[in-house]
This record gives structure tokens, C-alpha cells and sequence, in this order.
């Protein structure tokens, strides 16, 4: 029963889009990576890799040698030692190898068609505003910046360039995660009633930039309970009304004298959908719980880089596990190639509600009010 449930779900799922439903979120198509790569005839998207930490090497870098209409064309480092491991590791030409200072002489490139910004949050509104003036596409990293401001100037740069810019958004292209998106905006289960998302892991590190507040913006929040927040926002299809957040206990004075070490929030969304969100650097918790007139449907683990699994009140969901980066840039290369521009639930503007919600989330946890979103 749960897997015709689910096998007919994702039949419907597939290369369908949105459906019927009236959602403000469209759902993206579903873009499997086989393992071994099919042929692929068309032009291929250069992307060039800006900030070479653990999440370019681990995962985009790896995600690339899985794609077959983009791949990893150049780097931007700051470290002499990894241009080098990296030139040799994927034959890159030392001529698409820049560094922070020679970044901007990447306009003359043309094998690089998208830059992406893999920096520290602080650093991402400079990079992304220079690669736009330097005529490259961009790809920025969660969170879009630290500041509501800072991505209205990164959208007005791209904008003014002509150039797309997106958020790397990867559970926006990942099957359990549009499954439930699409049962809950199909309404499969009913109205929905209310949604536990928690995201939250133990910190290591006590000197990273993660927990220095000018890096990055602020602590938990802004690192993982953003995907908190989109998941409120992507499973509803709808904006948050209004907000009250609580500041956790901070049990380790050191480690978080700069940023929140855990934090609370509600949302009020349309319809009567209340959320509850919680994320920490000192709690391993990742789930998304959604509860509907007629049914439940739980992921978890939720946000990370899988396999996310998933259940409904029905059963288990069975869906194809797929390599997160490699899916996302598979499927944003894919409606580039074809429409000459980013996925529109990726943009900017999406980067920029999620900076808003994060800056009100803060707000509401100082002062102990609720703040109006709308
Ligand atoms: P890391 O600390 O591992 O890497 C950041 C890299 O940025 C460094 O290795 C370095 O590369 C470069 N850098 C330049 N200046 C500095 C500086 N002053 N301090 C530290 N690093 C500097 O971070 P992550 O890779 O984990 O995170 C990078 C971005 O990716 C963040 O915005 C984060 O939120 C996002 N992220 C997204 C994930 C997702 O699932 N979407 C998962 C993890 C991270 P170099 O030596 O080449 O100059």
C-alpha cells in the first residue's frame, strides 16, 4: 500500500512540475544521476568553484564528477597548495586557476560560465557582486549573506550585469523532499495543521568561523535552521505571517560567547499552519514533521546529504536516493541550457525572504516579541 502509494506519487512526480496546485513554490522536475554518466551531446557549463573548504571538496567538487552538463572548469583559493592538488587532482589548466586578488581577471574566461561562491557567509556578498561584474553567472552558497541588505546590493549587481544568480538550495531538487512538498500542496493528507523542523549537530571546532558572528552572521540559525525555515516555507507553498523565537541556554560560555548556541522559534503561516522550528550547535536533531488533518508524513534525517528517508502515516516512502550536488547542479545546468536562466525557486529573491525571516527570528529571540513578516 505505502509503496504504490508512493511509487504512483513519484510516477506523477516525474518531469510533471507543479500539477494542478495553485502553490507559490513551483516544484522542480525530478533530474536522477545514474552512476555511470549517459551520453550527453550539448554544450557543457564550465563552473568555477570559489573558496576550496570542506563543502567544495567533499561534496560539490565530488558532485561534479557526476554531472554530465557542467563541470568543474576552474578554482578560486586563497592556498597555493590546494590550486596545485586541485589542478592535478582534475586537470584543470592553470590559466582557469585564480586567486582573491586576481579573481576578477575571470571575465576574460570564457571557458567559466558560472561562478560559485563556496566562502565564509560574511564572504559571499563581495564575491558574488565581483563575479557579476566580471559577466559570470552565479551560484552562492545558504545563506545568501548576513544581511537583508547585502542581498538586495548582491541582486541589484546581478541584475544590473544581466547575470542569473541562485542559492544553492539542494533539497529543493531531492526526492523525499519534493515528494512531501508535492503531497503536502496536493493536499493528500488534508490542511495541514503543523510542522517540527529541527536541524541542530554538535559543533567541533571552537576557533572556525561558524561561531564568530562577523563571519557568519550569527550561530546555528543562520548555518542549519535555515533549512528550517525553508522547509516551513517550501512545504506550505506560503510566507510566514509572523514570528516568536527563544534564545536557548548557553552552556558553554567559550565556545558561544559570539553567537547562539541553540534557538526556538513559531511561526504563524496562512491557513492557520503553525510551525515550530529549534536549531543548535549542541544537539544532533534533524527531522521534518508534518502533520495533517488525515495523516502524517516525517523526514528524517531531513536537511543532510542523505539518504534522507521518509515515512507517511501510509508506510515508508521508497525513492531514488541521489548524490544532492550532483542532482542540483544536474538540474539547474539543465533549465539554464534550455531557458538561459536559474531555476526561480533558487533566486535571489528567494536568498533575500530567507534573510528577512532569519533577521525577524533574531529580533523576536532579543526582545521577546512577536514581528509581523507581512
Ligand atoms: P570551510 O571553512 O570548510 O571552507 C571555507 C573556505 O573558504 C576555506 O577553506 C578557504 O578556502 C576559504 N576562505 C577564504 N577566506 C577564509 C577565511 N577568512 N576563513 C575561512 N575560510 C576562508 O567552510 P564550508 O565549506 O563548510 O562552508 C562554506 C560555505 O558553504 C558556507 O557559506 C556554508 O554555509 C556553505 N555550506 C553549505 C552546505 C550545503 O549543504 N548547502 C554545507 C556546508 C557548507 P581556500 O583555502 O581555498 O581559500
Amino acid at each position: 500500500m505505502a509503496e504504490n502509494l508512493s511509487r504512483r506519487s513519484f510516477i506523477q512526480n516525474l518531469g510533471v512540475g507543479i500539477g494542478t496546485t495553485a502553490a507559490a513554490f513551483a516544484i522542480p522536475s525530478i533530474v536522477s544521476i545514474p552512476e555511470s554518466k549517459p551520453k550527453y551531446e550539448g554544450r557543457k557549463l564550465g563552473i568555477a568553484l570559489v573558496g576550496l573548504g570542506s563543502y567544495a571538496k567533499n561534496q560539490l567538487a565530488v558532485g561534479l564528477e557526476k554531472t554530465t552538463n557542467c563541470y568543474l572548469a576552474g578554482i578560486v583559493t586563497g592556498t597555493p597548495a590546494k590550486a596545485e592538488e586541485w589542478m592535478k587532482k582534475y586537470n584543470i589548466p592553470k590559466k582557469n586557476v585564480y586567486n582573491y586578488q586576481n579573481f576578477d581577471q575571470i571575465a576574460d574566461n570564457k571557458d567559466i560560465d558560472i561562478v560559485y561562491v563556496v566562502l565564509p557567509n560574511s564572504m559571499h556578498p563581495e564575491f558574488v557582486i565581483r563575479a557579476a561584474k566580471a559577466g559570470k553567472h552565479v551560484m552562492c552558497e545558504k545563506p545568501m549573506a548576513n544581511s537583508v541588505e547585502e542581498c538586495q546590493e548582491m541582486i541589484k549587481a546581478c541584475k544590473d550585469a544581466g547575470v542569473q544568480l541562485g542559492v544553492g538550495y539542494r533539497m529543493h531538487f531531492e526526492p523525499f523532499t519534493k515528494e512531501v512538498i508535492r503531497m503536502s500542496q496536493e493536499k493528500v493528507f488534508g490542511d495541514l495543521r503543523f510542522i517540527q523542523s529541527n536541524f541542530g549537530f554538535r559543533i567541533g571546532d571552537p576557533t572556525q568561523w561558524r561561531l564568530k558572528k562577523a563571519m557568519a552572521g550569527g550561530g546555528p540559525l543562520m548555518d542549519v535552521g535555515i533549512y528550517c525555515v525553508q522547509a516551513a516555507r517550501y512545504v506550505t507553498g506560503k510566507e510566514p505571517l509572523a514570528v516568536t523565537a527563544q534564545f536557548g541556554p548557553i552552556t558553554d560560555q567559550e565556545r558561544f560567547k559570539d553567537v547562539e548556541e541553540s534557538v526556538s522559534w513559531q511561526f504563524d503561516f496562512p491557513d492557520a499552519v503553525t510551525v515550530n522550528g529549534f536549531t543548535s550547535y549542541k544537539t544532533n536533531i534533524e527531522q521534518l514533521f508534518i502533520t495533517a488533518d488525515k495523516g502524517f508524513m516525517h523526514l528524517s534525517p531531513a536537511y543532510s546529504y542523505g539518504p534522507i528517508k521518509g515515512r507517511t502515516s501510509q508506510g515508508d516512502l521508497h525513492l531514488p536516493v541521489v548524490h544532492h550536488q550532483a542532482n542540483m547542479l544536474e538540474a539547474i545546468c539543465k533549465e539554464f541550457l534550455e531557458t538561459k536562466q536559474f531555476p526561480p525557486h533558487i533566486s535571489g529573491e528567494e536568498g533575500l525572504k530567507d534573510a528577512r525571516i532569519l533577521s525577524a527570528i533574531y529580533e523576536a529571540a532579543g526582545n521577546g516579541k512577536k514581528i509581523k513578516l507581512v
